[in-house]
Parts: C-alpha cells; sequence; structure tokens
C-alpha cells in the first residue's frame, strides 16, 4: 500500500500542538464522514486511507515523535508500514461509529496517565547551537505508601457490589451491523471491581501524590518557535498497570532584535556611513556564533547584499545550516556644518560622471550579453 506524504497533522485538520484527545476528537470526525460505506465522494476511499494512516501515526507517542522530528523519512527510517491496523486504532474507528466502550477494548485495560505541558522560553542564539534547560513541573506519581493501590494497607477491600467485581456493565444494543454487546465501566467502582473501606492515608485513596520534579531537557539546534519537544513516558503516573503519560515541553523562541529568522536563514542589516561606503571599510556585524568583521570594498551601494553562507540556524530535520544575509544601509549625513558643507562642495566640483559610474563585473557582463 503506498504511503502519502502529505502532512498528517493537516490531514487530520489539526495543529500541531494539537493534545491526544483533540487527535481522536477529528479522526472520528473524518471517519464518520469519510467512511467508503458512508460517503459517496469519489474521493473518499482514498482519504479515507489517508486519515487512518494519520491517525496511526499521530495517536502513538512513539510515532508521532518521529514524525514530528524528521517528518515522513523519519518514520520510513523506523520502519513504520502505513495501514497495518493494530487493535488500538481499529477500536477507535469502531468507537467512531458506535461509541467508546464497543469491544471493551481501550475502556478494559489500566488508565494510561495524563499528559503534561510545560514552557520554557529560550534566544535565538541559543535555538542555533542547541542549549540543555532545566525545566520544573508538578507531576503525578505512585503513591509509595499504597503502592498505587488506594487501600490503606492491611484495611479490608471487598468486592463492588455493583458489578460483582468484574469493574464492568453489559448491556445488548442493535445495530446496522447486527447485535453488540456493548460493555461499560462500573460507575461504583470506576472499573476497579473493588470497594475500599479504609483509602490510603497519605494520597486519600487517589494511589497517586503530586510530586515536584526537574528536567534536564536537551532543546536541538535549529528548534522553531512553539515546536514541543516530547518525552515519552515522564507525564503522570497511570492507574496500576496503566503506563504513565508524556511530558511535552514547548519552546518559545523569543525574537531577537538584531536578526530576522526566515525558515533556516536569518537576515540583518548593517549601516555604512557615506564615506565608509564610498572608501571601503572593515565594520563589526553580529552573527548568530558571535561578532565578525565584514570586509565592505570601495564603492559599496546602499541594498547590497553580503551573503555569509552557513551562517543562519541549523536545519533541524536535515544537516547543515541556513546563510546569514547582511543589507547593506547607507547614511547620509543629515546635518552639516558650514565647513562640511564646503568641502562636499568642493568634492562635487571635482566629480564627475566617472566617478560614480559601475564597473561591471564578471556575471554581470554575463548577464547583459544574454539579456541583450
Ligand atoms: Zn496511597
Ligand atoms: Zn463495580
Amino acid at each position: 500500500m503506498a504511503t502519502t506524504e502529505r502532512d498528517y497533522y493537516e490531514l487530520l485538520g489539526v495543529s500541531r500542538s494539537a493534545s491526544e484527545a483533540e487527535i481522536k476528537k477529528a479522526f472520528r470526525g473524518l471517519a464518520r464522514e469519510l467512511h467508503p460505506d458512508v460517503s459517496d465522494a469519489p474521493d473518499a476511499q482514498e482519504r479515507f486511507r489517508e486519515v487512518v494512516e494519520a491517525y496511526e501515526v499521530l495517536s502513538k507517542s512513539e510515532t508521532r515523535e518521529l514524525y514530528d522530528r524528521y517528518g515522513h523519512a523519519g518514520l520510513r527510517g523506523g520502519g513504520f508500514q502505513p495501514g497495518h491496523f493494530d487493535f488500538g486504532s481499529l477500536s477507535d474507528l469502531f468507537a467512531a461509529f458506535f461509541g467508546d466502550d464497543l469491544l471493551g477494548g481501550r475502556a478494559a485495560g489500566p488508565a494510561r496517565g495524563a499528559d503534561l505541558l510545560s514552557t520554557v522560553e529560550i534566544e535565538l542564539v541559543d535555538a542555533a547551537h542547541g542549549v540543555t534547560r532545566e525545566v520544573p513541573f508538578q507531576v503525578a506519581v505512585t503513591c509509595s505508601h499504597c503502592d498505587g493501590d488506594g487501600a490503606e494497607p492491611g484495611s479490608a477491600v471487598t468486592r463492588c457490589p455493583t458489578c460483582g467485581g468484574a469493574g464492568r456493565l453489559q448491556q445488548v444494543s442493535r445495530s446496522v451491523f447486527g447485535e453488540f454487546v456493548r460493555s461499560q465501566t462500573c460507575p461504583a467502582c470506576a472499573g476497579s471491581g473493588r470497594r475500599i473501606e479504609k483509602p490510603c492515608t497519605t494520597c486519600n485513596g487517589a494511589g497517586r501524590v503530586l510530586e515536584e520534579r526537574r528536567f534536564e531537557v536537551e532543546i536541538p539546534a535549529g528548534i522553531h518557535d512553539g515546536q514541543r519537544i516530547r518525552l515519552s513516558g515522564e507525564g503522570h503516573a497511570g492507574l496500576p498497570g496503566g503506563r504513565a503519560g508524556d511530558l511535552y515541553i514547548q519552546v518559545h523562541v523569543k525574537p531577537d532584535p538584531r536578526f530576522v529568522r526566515e525558515g533556516d536563514d536569518v537576515f540583518s542589516t548593517v549601516d555604512l556611513t557615506m564615506t565608509q561606503a564610498a572608501l571601503g571599510a572593515k565594520v563589526k556585524i553580529p552573527t548568530l556564533d558571535g561578532d565578525e568583521e565584514l570586509g565592505f570594498a570601495a564603492g559599496t551601494q546602499p541594498g547590497e547584499i553580503f551573503v555569509l553562507r552557513g551562517h543562519g540556524m541549523p536545519a533541524l530535520q536535515r544537516l547543515g545550516r541556513g546563510d546569514h544575509r547582511v543589507l547593506v544601509n547607507v547614511l547620509v549625513p543629515r546635518h552639516l556644518n558650514d565647513e562640511q558643507r564646503r568641502l562636499l562642495g568642493e568634492f562635487d566640483a571635482h566629480a564627475d560622471e566617472r566617478t560614480y559610474r559601475s564597473d561591471e563585473g564578471f556575471f554581470d557582463k554575463l548577464k547583459s550579453a544574454f539579456l541583450r
């Protein structure tokens, strides 16, 4: 089966920072709309396949992480095979049509912990070289007093009288596909099947407690403003047996007044005085790697652009760096005293057409030869 090269977030109509719940909701809406059994649109089958593939990738943190960092190429490198439905997405697909509890699939397993979002702000120069930051956050961890059980150690735990200890209540429903046995999480015990007589004194029966943590996060060189770094399994703890959620670090790159970033390239301007431009000058200009001295030839014109190849931002999903382009601005004197005015007048008296004529360079000559 051919794999799509379209952007997965675009296919699902969600932002790159969409939560797991938002992605699931978008997928369900699209699946309902595009399922070939339902839609008459000629491209429904193709679109349905693409949407399922996008969901396959974005609904799992490992593949989403690969895709976020390295795009389609990263998934191929990671051995991702589109179109191999696993049980999770299949049950989500059914859930899109029949609601959550069908197949008893996901809901029966121990609940996964919630995701966490923390933000960190860095300078553009740090984004250019990569930086390590300590990010503080509060996370729910398994209570060590009761081991996540929720019951005070040694206290009695009995079977839930509502579901008889099964944790689920069953009910038969009819649909276009025939009869289905639906099962539902028991509301009395929230699926645990147990009734706790004495809740744990440390966590009040929640099985989890909040803990202050700090995380050293390596922010990769070339990161863009608003991008998120995902740390799998570092989010809130799940119920006993369920895995922890993910921790997301959203990176805000502060604008630098000296540079304008455009993709992997940066732009800046340099002011030359009229005489520096006319006589030539060496001028220090700021770059992402620190100050650098640039030599400007005599006769440098306003609007000329100097390209510092490979001095831009590192490319996040490729090797190499963008360019740094320096735009020349020439300062013309605004306030002259009598002596300066006299000197410029004298200069002008000695200037002629040759003084301002441009010397065509080799490439200019080539260009004019072709364009004539
Ligand atoms: Zn406890
Ligand atoms: Zn129950």
